[in-house]
C-alpha cells in the first residue's frame, strides 16, 4: 500500500488512540514511580521518629544495622557489592539512600527495578539508528507515520537524544574517565524553544554535565568568537577536560515536511532552522558578493553570508531543504574549527557535532552525529565516531560524506 503524503492525514486519524495509549502508559508509569516514592518517604519518616524515641537505637550506628540487613538478603547483599553507584542514575541513587529505612521484603523489588532500569538504557542505546525498539519505546515516531520515513530516509543516523547522551556519557567515562567533576560542557546549538524542551538533547547533556558554557547563537553557530571560547576553555577545572556538542537543527513535521515543525499552539508547521530556512530565501538571487556585516542584524548576516555561494547548488538537489541542513552542520562545523584552541591546558578535548533532527512533538529529540572527535596537546586527533555510535551501519550509509560537498555549477 502507498501513502502519498496527501493521505498521511487520514492514516493517522485511523489510529486515533496509538499516541494517546503512549501518553496513558507513561502518565501511569509515572503515577506508581511517584507513589512508590511517597511510600518510601513515609517509610523513612516513621523509622526517623522511632528510632528518635528508641534510646537504644543510639548504641548501633545506621551503617551497622545496613549491613546486618544487607547481610540478611542475597539481593541486599548484591546490592551492597555492586560498588559506587553510577553516576548520573539518580533514581537509583534515592534508593540506595532509603535502604537502611527500608523493610527486607523490599530488597529484591528495589534489586529487579534497578536491573530493568539498566538492561532497558543498554538496549535502547545500542540499537542501530531507526530500529524497531526506539518507535516502541516511545523515542521515535510510530515506523509506520511519514515522520519515520522522513527522518530514516533523509537522516538515516540520526538515534534519539536519550541514545545519544548514554552513549557518548558511557564511551568518555570508560575510556577517558571523564565525569562532571573533572569536565566543563560548552554547546552550541540555536537558541529555539524546540531545541530546549525537557528531556531534549541539550537538557539531558545540562543536567548531567552540570556546568555549561552557551557558545551559540542563530542556526547553532557558534558565534561567540575566539573571545568566548578563550573565557568558555578557561573555566575547565584544573587539567580537567572540555567536552562541546554542536550543530544546527532541522524540523520534520507530521506529515514528514523537512525543514518544517508543526509548534504548540499553532496550526500550521513553521520553518525550523527558521535562521538557515530565511537565509536560503533571502540569498535565492545572490549578487555573488560577500555581504557586509553592518551590526543591525549580525548573526543572519554572518549565515546569509556564509550560506550564500551554495544556494544555488542546494536549490538544485532532490531535497533542498535536507541538502541545506548538511550545509548548515558545515557551515557551524568551519566556525567551530575556527574559533578552538587547545591552550586550555592538558586534558582532553571532546568535538560532537551534528545535525539536531527535531521530530513531531510528543517524541523526543533526535541527533545525527556528524564528528565525534578527541583531542589532546601532543597527541594525535582521535575519531571516535563510529565505535561510539554507528555499530550496526552499512559502510556506504556512513561514509556518505557531506563534508566535502560543493555546489553543482
Ligand atoms: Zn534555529
Amino acid at each position: 500500500m502507498f501513502w502519498g503524503v496527501a493521505a498521511v492525514p487520514q492514516v493517522l486519524r485511523r489510529h486515533p488512540g496509538t499516541e494517546g495509549e503512549q501518553g496513558e502508559v507513561r502518565a501511569k508509569m509515572d503515577q506508581i514511580e511517584a507513589e512508590k516514592e511517597k511510600l518510601l518517604a513515609k517509610i523513612a519518616a516513621s523509622r526517623a521518629r522511632l528510632e528518635a524515641l528508641d534510646a537504644t537505637s543510639a548504641a548501633s550506628s545506621p551503617q551497622a544495622r545496613l549491613a546486618t540487613a544487607l547481610a540478611a538478603s542475597p539481593a541486599g547483599a548484591k546490592v551492597a557489592s555492586a560498588g559506587k553507584p553510577e553516576e548520573g542514575d539518580e533514581a537509583s541513587s534515592r534508593l540506595r539512600m532509603a535502604l537502611p529505612l527500608v523493610p527486607l521484603g523490599a530488597f529484591p523489588l528495589i534489586s529487579a527495578k534497578e536491573s530493568a532500569d539498566r538492561s532497558a538504557a543498554l538496549l535502547t542505546s545500542t540499537q542501530p539508528p531507526g530500529a524497531l525498539q526506539y518507535s516502541v519505546a516511545g523515542w521515535s515516531p510510530p515506523i509506520d507515520s511519514a515522520a519515520y520515513d522522513a527522518m530514516t530516509r533523509e537522516f538515516p543516523r540520526a538515534l534519539p537524544a536519550k541514545a545519544v547522551f548514554q552513549r557518548s556519557r558511557m564511551f568518555l567515562t570508560q575510556n577517558f574517565g571523564m565525569t562532571p567533576s573533572n569536565t566543563i560542557l560548552g554547546t552550541s546549538i540555536c537558541p529555539d524553544e524546540i531545541n530546549n524542551g525537557k528531556g531534549g538533547f541539550a537538557d539531558l547533556a545540562n543536567t548531567y554535565w552540570g556546568e555549561y558554557f552557551p557558545l551559540g547563537g542563530l542556526g547553532g553557530l557558534p558565534l561567540v568568537g575566539k573571545t568566548g571560547w578563550g573565557a568558555f576553555s578557561h573555566h575547565c577545572p584544573d587539567d580537567g577536560n572540555i567536552f562541546v556538542m554542536y550543530g544546527p537543527h532541522v524540523g520534520i513535521s507530521e506529515v514528514g515536511g523537512i525543514g518544517k515543525f508543526n509548534r504548540v499552539g499553532q496550526n500550521d508547521a513553521s520553518s525550523a532552522c527558521g535562521a538557515f530556512v530565511g537565509a536560503y530565501k533571502q540569498t535565492m538571487n545572490w549578487s555573488g558578493e560577500r555581504e557586509k556585516l553592518d551590526g543591525s542584524d549580525m548573526e543572519q548576516q554572518f549565515i546569509r553570508s556564509e550560506l550564500a555561494p551554495f544556494t544555488k547548488g542546494i536549490s538544485q538537489t532532490e531535497d533542498p531543504m535536507s541538502a541545506l541542513a548538511y550545509k548548515a552542520f558545515d557551515i557551524v562545523d568551519k566556525q567551530m574549527e575556527g574559533i578552538l584552541s587547545m591552550d586550555f591546558g592538558p586534558g582532553r578535548l571532546v568535538l560532537l557535532g551534528g545535525i539536531q533532527v527535531n521530530t513531531p512533538v510528543g517524541f523526543p529529540d533526535h541527533f545525527q552525529p556528524m564528528k565525534f572527535e578527541v583531542r589532546q596537546l601532543g597527541k594525535p586527533n582521535k575519531d571516535i565516531l563510529y565505535k561510539a555510535f554507528l555499530p550496526s551501519m552499512s559502510t556506504d550509509v556512513a561514509m556518505k560524506d557531506w563534508t566535502s560537498w560543493t555546489p553543482s555549477s
